[in-house]
C-alpha cells in the first residue's frame, strides 16, 4: 500500500516532483510547458516503468493518471504488478478532489497578535496558506474555505488578503455581526470580493444566535445576506443553538445555513428526544447543510482514532440531511487538538468508503458549491457543469 513511489519530470528536468509513501493520493501536477515524465519507482528507487506525456496536447495541462493507465504501467513494471493493483483499487476512491469547507488561518506574531492562535495544549505556529497546502494536497485537497477565527472587523480583510495570494483558497467565511448599524456597509464593501462566501454567527466570540432574533435589525441583516446569495455558518452546536437554527429558517427561509461540526454534539438522557425532534425540524429545510466535521471528539471521555465510535451519530446526520445537504471540513489547525490532520481525513475517507462514489463526491465537494457557490480559481478544482 505505501510502497510505491511516482515521480513526475518536465523534459527540462526544471519541475521534478516525487509523489513519495502512499499512492492514493492522486498525482495532478501542472505544468506550464512541455513534457512530463511520469513513472513508479519501488521503494528502492528503481524505476519500475516510465511513460512520457506531451503536455502541449492538453488543454488544462494537468495530468493524472487514470487507472486504467495506473494499472497498464504496472503491468509493464511485471514481479509489482500485484503490488500495484492493490495500490489502484485505492487510488480510484481516492482520486475524488476534497474541497476542505473548514480551515483556518491567523497569525500571532502581528503587533496585534490575534484572538485565537490554535487550540489548547498544541504549540502556537502561524497558520498560513503554505502551512496547510504542505499537509492538504498530499491527502487529495485541492481546495479549501477559510473559516474566521476573529471577531475583528479589520481581520475580514486580512482574511481575504491572505487567501488572495493562495489560488488553493475557494472562499472566506468571514465575521460581521448583523445586529450592528455598520454591518449593511460592511457587507456590501466585503460582498463585493468574490472569495468573500458569507459570515459565521453563533454562540462563539460572546455571540447569542437565540436571543438576536428577537432583534429586527439582526433578522433585517441576515435578509441582506441571503438577498447577497451569501451563506450564515454557524457554530458550536447545542440543543439551543440547534432551536435557533430552526427559528432562522423561519424567519429567512432563502438564507443557505451551514451548521458546523455537528457530529461532535453529543445528546444527553435528558437531551436526546428534543435532540432527535430538532433533527426532524431541519430534515425538511432544504436550505440547512451540515458538515460533518469535528467527527473525532471525546465520547465518554475517550478520544478514538477509530471510525467506529462515530459510525452511529454519521449514519443519523447522514439520514438526516441526505447525501445533498452534508459537507466535508476538517477544522484544521483546531482539529490538531484532538487528531492528527491525516486522522480527521482517515475517518471520513473510511466512512464514505462505504457508500457509493457519487455520494463521496458530494459530501468531498459538490455540496460545498451548492452551499457556498464558489467558484474554481485552477484547473484541478471541480465544477459542476
Ligand atoms: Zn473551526
Amino acid at each position: 500500500m505505501h510502497n510505491v513511489r511516482a515521480k513526475y519530470a518536465s523534459a527540462d528536468g526544471k519541475h521534478a516532483r516525487m509523489a513519495a509513501g502512499r499512492v492514493d493520493g492522486g498525482f495532478r501536477y501542472a505544468y506550464a510547458d512541455d513534457l512530463i515524465e511520469f513513472g513508479f519507482y519501488d521503494i528502492g528507487h528503481k524505476f519500475m516503468t516510465r511513460k512520457q506525456i506531451d503536455c502541449t496536447q492538453r488543454n488544462d495541462r494537468v495530468y493524472e493518471p487514470s487507472r486504467r493507465e495506473f494499472v497498464s504501467s504496472c503491468v509493464v513494471a511485471g514481479t509489482a504488478a500485484a503490488l500495484c493493483s492493490a495500490d489502484a483499487s485505492a487510488q480510484d476512491e481516492s482520486a475524488i478532489p476534497i474541497i476542505d469547507s473548514h480551515i483556518h488561518f491567523f497569525d500571532p506574531n502581528r503587533p496585534q497578535g490575534a484572538p485565537y492562535t490554535g487550540p489548547p495544549g498544541v504549540p502556537t505556529e502561524p497558520s498560513f496558506p503554505p502551512r496547510y497546502r504542505k499537509l492538504a494536497v498530499p491527502l487529495g485537497v485541492v481546495g479549501a474555505i477559510k473559516v474566521e477565527a476573529s471577531p475583528w472587523v479589520e481581520d475580514n480583510l486580512w482574511a481575504l488578503q491572505v487567501c488572495q495570494t493562495d489560488e488553493m483558497i475557494v472562499g472566506v467565511v468571514g465575521n460581521l455581526q448583523p445586529e450592528k448599524p455598520e454591518f449593511v456597509e460592511y457587507l456590501d464593501r466585503f460582498a463585493k470580493d468574490p472569495l468573500f462566501r458569507g459570515i459565521r454567527y453563533g454562540n462563539l466570540w460572546g455571540y447569542d444566535l437565540s436571543q438576536q432574533l428577537d432583534n429586527p435589525t439582526f433578522v433585517s441583516g441576515l435578509k441582506r445576506l441571503a438577498d447577497a446569495d451569501l451563506v450564515l455558518d454557524s457554530a458550536n452546536p447545542n440543543i439551543k443553538f440547534l432551536q435557533a437554527i430552526v427559528r432562522t429558517t423561519d424567519l429567512v427561509p432563502d438564507l443557505r445555513i451551514v451548521v458546523d461540526h455537528l457530529p461532535n454534539l453529543e445528546p444527553t438522557q435528558q437531551t436526546l428526544a428534543e435532540y432527535n425532534q430538532l433533527l426532524d425540524e431541519i430534515r425538511d429545510r432544504p436550505n440547512v447543510f451540515v458538515k460533518l466535521s469535528s467527527v473525532i471528539h471525546p465520547v465518554n471521555g475517550k478520544i478514538s482514532k477509530e471510525l467506529s465510535p462515530y459510525e452511529n451519530r454519521l449514519d443519523t446526520l447522514m439520514q438526516v440531511f441526505g447525501e445533498d445537504r452534508v459537507i466535508f471540513g476538517s477544522d484544521w489547525p483546531n482539529s490538531d487538538g484532538v487528531a492528527s490532520i491525516d486522522e480527521v481525513f482517515g475517518v471520513v475517507k473510511q466512512y464514505f468508503a462505504k457508500k457509493p462514489r457519487s455520494v463521496a463526491e458530494k459530501y468531498f465537494w459538490k455540496n460545498s458549491i451548492r452551499a457556498y457557490k464558489w467558484t474554481k480559481r485552477t484547473p484541478n478544482q471541480p465544477s459542476i457543469s
